[in-house]
């Protein structure tokens, strides 16, 4: 960014954004946030109280959709549904539910084939859901909308480099341009499947209003997410000012992200929804900032200063309904760093590492709720 002061605190674009996906979204992050019960939590209350009925094992399958294997060497009986598995042999309390084992009442081999005890049943079939249920909560990054600075009449940040006739103008709006091109590109290239979108594609001048509505009226299922990656130039009056960094949005400030007029929202319950969800999205703009970072780091850290993640309030990020995160390639006001953003490679290198560090925090955001079991 040149000049942060001109952000100046907005109205509130997102009030006209999509305050039930939101909510959907915050009640989903709500579940997120719960730890799975532990494994002991899971055996059927009832089970002590009158034994079930014993199940044949291929019955058992059918009741919950699954599919059944014997293996005719070993006799191990393997259900499937969904990816997740479990797995015993008659005879033996161990069953293996992904990769824990855990003692249940024995199964035994029937005249018509494998045959479980009712509360083995009634286990297996609890955890067979809970695995379904933890797989919807589980957040996928359906889009990214990449935001390069400025535009247009607003050039950013000006730099120059050089000396006499030969003396050159960087300007922050095309090195923004540039690097978002080609992030887009690689990431569209990457993720076929989802929606990888710009804020501008050419010279033009978006607001900063228009950015982020643009940002909040992107269609979102209950467990999708999109996140939000601006890309600046810095500029300062100190001209031996360099590096790069990341910014993300400040903790301590608290938006209003479900409208408590919202159907169904009670109003008491709004304002938890929306710490809730301002947590949570504070932490994973943290984290796509480190991984952003980190991958600069790793990319230019030798040639350019490294001045890491920081928190602030610019209006860019703060009013995106999502993990957001601005990225400061380097400081055009001093000489060296400008003539090394205006070589093409340099900003090559700059674009990977913005999108490897995208494609880093998504593989995270994905997964980490997975279980410790496949
Ligand atoms: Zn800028």
């Amino acid at each position: 960014m040149s000049l942060p002061g001109n952000s100046g605190p907005a109205s509130a674009p997102g009030r006209r954004g999509r305050p039930l996906a939101a909510f959907a979204l915050g009640l989903a992050l709500a579940a997120a946030l719960t730890e799975p019960r532990p494994a002991s939590a899971q055996v059927p209350a009832s089970a002590g109280a009158e034994l079930p009925a014993a199940v044949s094992v291929a019955d058992f399958a059918a009741s919950i959709g699954a599919v059944l294997s014997i293996d005719p060497l070993l006799g191990t009986v393997t259900i499937v549904s969904s990816g997740d598995r479990v797995a015993f042999k008659p005879g033996s309390p161990w069953h293996l539910l992904g990769e824990r084992p855990v003692r249940l009442a024995p199964g035994r081999t029937g005249p018509a084939g494998p045959v479980i005890e009712g509360s083995t049943a009634a286990y297996l079939s609890a955890w067979f859901e809970e695995r379904r249920a933890e797989r919807l909560s589980r957040f996928r990054v359906a889009a990214v909308l990449i935001d390069p600075g400025h535009g247009g009449k607003d050039p950013g940040a000006v730099g120059e480099y050089g000396a006499g006739k030969d003396r050159k103008k960087v300007l922050e709006k095309d090195l923004a341009l540039s690097t978002a091109l080609a992030v887009r590109d690689s990431l569209r290239a990457r993720f076929p499947d989802r929606r990888i979108l710009l804020s501008r594609e050419g010279d033009t001048y978006p607001s900063l209003e228009d950015r982020v509505e643009m940002a909040n009226t992107v269609t979102l299922g209950p467990n999708e997410a999109i996140i939000y990656v601006s890309i600046h130039a810095n500029a300062s009056f100190n001209r031996n000012a360099s590096g790069f960094e990341v910014w993300y949005l400040n903790p301590d400030y608290r938006r209003t992200l479900v409208d408590s007029g919202t159907p169904g929202v009670d109003e008491e319950i709004a304002p938890i929804v929306n710490v809730m969800m301002e947590e949570e999205y504070t932490t994973e703009s943290v984290l796509l900032a480190r991984s952003i970072v980190g991958r600069l780091d790793a990319s230019i850290g030798s040639v350019s200063r490294n001045r890491g993640v920081r928190a602030e309030e610019w209006f860019v990020v703060r009013n995106a309904r999502m993990p957001s995160v601005l990225v400061e390639m380097g400081f055009v006001t001093n000489e060296a760093e400008a003539r090394l953003l205006a070589d093409p490679a340099h900003l090559r290198r700059i674009s990977d590492a913005v999108y490897n560090g995208i494609v880093d925090f998504i593989g995270y955001f994905e997964s980490r709720k997975g279980p410790a079991t496949p």
